[in-house]
């Protein structure tokens, strides 16, 4: 699906008036917004808001009903779309990490490549063996799930999806359902993601965290983006209301 016309000057995420119903229900109502290479954006905004519903857009696990997603300049919503082209490039990883109960850490991590891109056994083993590392778990690869704490469950799950060579990633709220003491070794797994220039988008409520490693930050109520800005304009400058209020309930 690779987009010849498209070059990384341009966004690698772009999101433009896009709507989305389930049903009657509307629940995004013109959203845009950009990504370009390398960049971290986080969304936050109340529950029920439409953030999930967004980032589930962008690997087509929700269609639209308007407007318009493209990723490296291919459109999404593009009903000839190879969905599996799309999903090689945008890795997910969801607050329920699902991993395979009976399959180790590196064989949870090697079966895609394996089975849905037909690779090489000993190059895909080697190549998780490096993700292992990657999300600090070395000694963990012979553990099985029920073995590994929630944190590190996540690791593996973040593993996962980087085993398919993603060009940006979806995190959605993938730090909510942790015990509070295995939170910060996961935040810290994608810090250095970001760090290693991988582009990010992440729903989450973790506010110190936002701060520090976004480049935008992006307030979503009701389906539609009330604010966004960089994290200094965002949290010390928040002019709409609703932010306000939401970040004098969080902070
Ligand atoms: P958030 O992630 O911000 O908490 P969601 O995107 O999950 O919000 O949900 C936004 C709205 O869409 C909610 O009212 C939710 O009930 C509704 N919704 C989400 N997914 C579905 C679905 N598959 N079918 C019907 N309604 C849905
Ligand atoms: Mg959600």
């Amino acid at each position: 699906m690779t987009n010849m016309a498209w070059t990384d000057q341009e966004p690698m995420v772009s999101i433009k008036d896009v709507r989305k119903s389930f049903g009657a229900l509307e629940v995004l109502k013109g959203v845009s917004l950009d990504v370009m290479k390398g960049e971290v954006i986080c969304i936050i905004g109340p529950s029920g808001s439409g953030k999930s519903t967004l980032i589930r857009c962008v690997n087509a696990l929700n269609d639209i009903q308007g407007g318009s997603i493209r990723v490296e300049g291919q459109e999404v919503n593009d009903p000839d779309l190879d969905k599996l082209e799309l999903r090689k490039k945008v890795g997910m990883v969801f607050q329920q990490y699902n991993l395979f109960p009976h399959k180790t850490a590196l064989e949870n991590i090697m079966m895609a490549p394996l089975l849905v891109l037909k690779e090489d056994k000993t190059d895909v083993e080697k190549l998780a063996r490096s993700l292992i590392k990657k999300v600090r778990l070395e000694g963990k690869e012979d553990s099985y799930p029920g073995e590994l704490s929630g944190g590190q469950q996540q690791r593996v799950a973040i593993a996962r999806s980087l085993a398919m060579s993603p060009d940006v990633m979806l995190f959605d709220e993938v730090t909510a359902a942790l015990d509070p003491e295995t939170v910060n070794e996961v935040l810290l797994t994608i810090k250095e993601l970001a760090q290693d220039g991988m582009t990010c988008i992440l729903v989450t409520h973790e506010m110190a965290f936002a701060r520090e490693v976004a480049d935008h930050i992006y307030f979503t109520d009701r389906g539609v983006i009330v604010e966004h800005g960089t994290p200094a304009s965002f949290f010390d400058e928040a002019k709409d209301p609703r932010t306000i209020e939401f970040l004098g309930q969080i902070l």
